[in-house]
Formats: structure tokens, C-alpha cells, sequence
């Protein structure tokens, strides 16, 4: 799922500045599971913002509050989000994806963002979630025991560990487990250490976004 973080208020309250009524659009999707930007965060955010102590210089906004399924995808947003009479901005706890699908939707309206994107990760333990993937577009995963180096060690190393591994950790400090560690005993306990004979050549980085946006499409998911 894609990680975000909440704005300070300071930072959000900035962005409102001079909107009388804004409309706070919290997204069903990866960030309601991570906690960040669903319903119960957009209605927390509407609270708090409605404070003066936020706005110096003139009332704060009216808020009305918000939450579709996926603010990433045109259909849902034109199907399901008629705006609010009077609304002047709309503050999106969605990722820098939602953000920008709902600018493009309701352009020229201002659509501002209440988060920032981090990753993409996973909740390996209640209420933790990390980064496990940096969608590089050619996935390795099938000769690394299902650990990810590009992602998780901190030089994106593709042929073993650097000279700062130590003890299982990476030389950032003794909370960080060196990932190539994490490779070698994933796929010794598979018995498959074999895979690490092979030298990873030079990769395609075109593949990871370097050569510009990157595009999909795919047959049959038309709406009719
Ligand atoms: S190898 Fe690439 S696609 Fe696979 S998990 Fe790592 S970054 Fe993501
Ligand atoms: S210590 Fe391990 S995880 Fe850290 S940078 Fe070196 S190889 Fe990567």
C-alpha cells in the first residue's frame, strides 16, 4: 500500500489561507488502512483546523468533510463526489496520486494536499508499517528470497552487502537489519544460496521511472 504522513497543522492551515469553505476529502483506500488520511482522520482534521489558532489573520474555513473509496481514479471521483455548494478548495488527505486525479477532475478548483506520500510498504506488526517496495518496474524478488534490496538496503545494492554490514545490521545503525543479511539467511534456510553465484549486470533503470512517466493500459475495464 502507499504510506503517508500527515502535514503539521501550521503547514496545512498555511495552504487554507483566505478559503472560506473548503471541503476536507478523505480517501477509503491504502491511506484509511494506514491511518493517515481516511474518514476518521479527515473529520480529526476538520476539527482541529476549525481552531482560530490556525488562521492569524481571518476566521478559519467552514469545512464539510468527505470520504469516497478512491480518490485515485476519475470514475469514482465524477460518479460519487458532487462538491458542496461554495466550496473554493478542497484539502485531499488522499496520497500525491489522489491529490492530483481530484486537481485534474475539479480543475481549476485548488486542491490541496493534508499529507505527504512516503512509500510503499506493509504492516509486518500491528500499527508498524515499512517500506518494502519502490516499484522499480522489474521485479527481483524471485532470486533474492522475497527480500527486496533495492528498496531496503540503503544503497540499493544488487550484488551482496557493502563493507559496512556488521552483525546483521547495516552500517546506518544497529536498528536498521542489513537487507543482503536478510537475503543470505532467507535463502539459506531455503537451501537455494546457489542463486547469490549469479552476477546481476547492469539494470534497466528506465524501467524504474527514469525515462519519464510511466503508463499502463489494459483491455475490459471500461465503464459503460
Ligand atoms: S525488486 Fe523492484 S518491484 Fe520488486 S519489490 Fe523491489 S523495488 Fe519492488
Ligand atoms: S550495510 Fe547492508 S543494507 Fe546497509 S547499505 Fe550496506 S549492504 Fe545495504
Amino acid at each position: 500500500m502507499i504510506v503517508g504522513d500527515l502535514k503539521t497543522f501550521d503547514e496545512i492551515a498555511g495552504s487554507l489561507a483566505g478559503f472560506e469553505r473548503v471541503l476536507v476529502l478523505g480517501c477509503g483506500g491504502c491511506v484509511t488502512v494506514c491511518r493517515a488520511g481516511g474518514d476518521a482522520e479527515a473529520h480529526d482534521v476538520a476539527r482541529e483546523l476549525s481552531h482560530p489558532r490556525w488562521f492569524s489573520r481571518s476566521a478559519p474555513p467552514l469545512f464539510e468533510v468527505r470520504t469516497i473509496e478512491r480518490q485515485c481514479e476519475h470514475d469514482l471521483l465524477r460518479a460519487f463526489l458532487p462538491l458542496p455548494e461554495g466550496t473554493q478548495a478542497i484539502l485531499s488527505l488522499a496520497c500525491g496520486v489522489g491529490v492530483q486525479i481530484v486537481a485534474d477532475v475539479f480543475e481549476p478548483l485548488p486542491v490541496l494536499p493534508a499529507l505527504s506520500t512516503t512509500f510503499l510498504g506493509g504492516s509486518d506488526e500491528p500499527g508498524v508499517w515499512r517500506e518494502k517496495c519502490k516499484g522499480c518496474g522489474d521485479c527481483l524478488l524471485a532470486t533474492t528470497g522475497g527480500v527486496c534490496p533495492i528498496a531496503l538496503c540503503a544503497k540499493s545494492l544488487l550484488n551482496g552487502p557493502c563493507g559496512g554490514s556488521h552483525d546483521g545490521h547495516c552500517e546506518l545503525g544497529p536498528d536498521i537489519p542489513c537487507a543482503w543479511v536478510r537475503v543470505y539467511r532467507r535463502l539459506e534456510a531455503q537451501g537455494r544460496l546457489d542463486l547469490l553465484d549469479e552476477v546481476r549486470g547492469t539494470r534497466d533503470w528506465r524501467k524504474a521511472g527514469y525515462r519519464g512517466p510511466r503508463r499502463r493500459s489494459r483491455t475490459g475495464v471500461a465503464l459503460r
